[in-house]
């Protein structure tokens, strides 16, 4: 026991050096204003954890970006969603950083980028100069932050990633300094009857804490067969009201070490198992995030550092399980909650298979036919196994369950009944509404979907919109000022747009979140007098909008 005891305490020691010494900590910071966070690394988001930290801006765009360190630019991305303008510099030491939603380019920067985007015709470029072309130095202004692309309000996007693997690493790895002070809180915790009982229950979760009001949480709470723990968890940083993510949890089943989560790294290819670390149902049906302390069989996210069972107890009749979890920020600072399970003997579930629903077994291939429709789903679409429900009202294809996670591309065939053979390729495939592409081949529309949903088919002949916000015929124009139009469409959704002065291709800047087209007069080299202004606006399915006016440059 005392040797146990004495390697258990060696090894942790080992670890904890181990952690400190993984990561360079001589990086600089990307704004030199105090680093104040409203969003942290492997935070919660929609089919993604974070990967980087959001870095408050004092509510406003405009502020000097650095380089945190030596490197060369090895991308610029421009794009009107997702991280706008943004800048990756590799570094010697073998990572790379990564500063999004910039306002704009500075110096040699900006010049490369306007020369590919006028070489290219376009605004939107994803560009990877060679190591020699555009070199930087620590603490060199390399843009100004902003809050461009899928940005909701002013702040700078701050990955660091490993060069080689491209893996965002939690940023705080790497000694920045900031101010956290405050516990993470503990919103909820919830028994899952797996394949089990929890709380009397053998469908539902069941929320520790109260049932039908009461307090139940020191009372130790009824439990059989396999049950998970799940956790309603949140961080807050000094300075800002943001809730965070929390750095790691932990499960403790009668003093065991069951379970870990550490927000240290996330890779791209995992960050949509998201949908199976968190209850998706609670999510999807408005009620927050709930972290799972236990695993799905699909459920492959690298990080987990201990998972005992997946994180699943096996409840046996009599005993008692006391149940710890603790929740730390990466300061340190801790919450913990504690109950206790008490053991009831398993009455195993008669299945009953629901007549209109099918069972997909999570790691293999299905295919699925009905009146009119045709599925196709890979292997490991899905985190457990799954009842497949399908129905059809009127035209609409009502496919699965939306609460029910899918984690890669299916295919979905429709036939285009009553649609006339001329309008076959203005023809979409919408879910929910909204239009999710659509190709017709062999007498069938298909595409791809992530996610359940109403599946339909709809013709759209609709041009897209064009609305002047400052230009009319006769309008001037000054060398500080700004063309300004939103341009929108209802279904297919926009694919190009091209702006001229006098038959001449010009640049301009699209925010897709405002609808937004800009073209600036000050880099430009546009004469004093009377000018011709055009836009031609298309839409995915070659719907076609035009506009002319002409303004003076004074
Ligand atoms: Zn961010």
């Amino acid at each position: 026991m005392k040797t146990k005891l004495l390697s258990i305490l060696f090894l942790t020691s080992l670890t904890q050096i181990n952690a400190q010494k993984t990561y360079p900590q001589d990086f600089s910071t990307p704004l030199k204003i105090p680093m104040i966070l409203s969003g942290t690394f492997a935070e919660l988001r929609t089919n993604h954890f974070h990967a980087g930290l959001d870095i408050k801006t004092q509510g406003r765009e405009g502020i000097n970006v650095y380089a945190i360190g030596d490197g060369y630019i090895s991308r610029i991305k421009v794009s009107p969603r997702g991280y706008g303008k943004a800048i990756y510099i590799t570094h010697p030491n073998g990572y790379t950083s990564v500063y999004a939603h910039l306002k704009e380019f500075k110096g040699e920067i900006a010049d490369y980028v306007r020369r590919q985007q006028y070489s290219r015709q376009s605004f939107a470029v994803d560009l990877y100069p060679k190591k020699g072309t555009l070199k930087v130095t620590r603490d060199e202004v390399i843009a100004l932050s902003g809050n461009s692309g899928g940005s909701g309000g002013p702040h700078l996007h701050f990955e660091i990633r490993e060069t080689a693997s491209e893996k965002p690493v939690n940023p705080m790895e790497f000694g920045y300094e900031f101010a956290d002070t405050k516990k993470p809180l503990i919103n909820g915790v919830y028994v899952y009857p797996i394949d089990g009982m929890a709380g009397g229950n053998k469908k539902n979760v069941y929320k520790v804490g109260f049932s039908k009001g009461t307090l139940t949480r020191n009372t130790p709470i009824p439990a059989s067969g396999k049950v998970g723990v799940g956790v309603k968890t949140y961080d807050q940083l000094n300075g800002a009201s943001n809730m965070n993510g929390v750095y790691s949890i932990d499960l403790y089943v009668n003093n065991e070490h069951t379970y870990n989560f550490t927000a240290e790294k996330v890779s791209f290819s995992q960050t949509r198992y998201i949908n199976s670390h968190t209850d998706y149902h609670h999510k999807k049906t408005s009620k927050g995030w709930i972290n799972k302390c236990f695993l799905d069989p699909g459920n492959k996210l690298a990080m987990y550092k201990t998972k005992v069972n997946r994180g699943i107890i096996d409840v046996e009749s009599g005993k008692s399980y006391n149940i710890r979890l603790v929740v730390k920020d990466f300061k340190g600072n801790q919450k913990t909650s504690t109950f206790t399970l008490i053991g009831r003997e398993n009455t195993p579930e008669i299945e009953v298979q629901n007549g209109s629903s099918k069972r997909f077994k999570w790691n293999i291939a299905h295919n699925y036919e009905n009146e009119g429709i045709k599925l196709h789903f890979p292997a490991n679409s899905f985190y457990e196994d799954i009842d497949f429900t399908y129905s059809k009202v009127g035209t609409s294809h009502k496919v699965g369950n939306t609460t029910i996670p899918v984690h890669k591309l299916f295919t979905i065939s429709i036939k285009p009944e009553g649609i006339p053979a001329q309008d076959l390729n203005k023809t979409v495939l919408t879910r929910n509404g909204k239009s999710i592409g659509g190709e017709y081949k062999n007498g069938w529309i298909t595409d791809k979907s992530k996610e359940f949903g109403t599946f339909a088919l709809k013709v759209d002949r609709t041009p897209p919109k064009i609305v002047s916000v400052n230009l009319s015929n006769g309008s001037t124009f000054t060398s500080n000022s700004k063309i300004k139009l939103k341009i929108s469409d209802n279904l297919a959704g926009i694919a190009k747009y091209v702006g001229k002065i006098d038959g001449k291709w010009v640049l301009m800047d699209y925010d897709k979140k405002y609808r937004l087209l800009t073209f600036a007069f000050k880099n430009e080299d546009i004469s004093v007098g009377n000018h011709i202004f055009e836009l031609t606006v298309t839409d995915k399915k070659g719907n076609q909008t035009r506009f002319e006016r002409t303004f003076i440059k004074k």
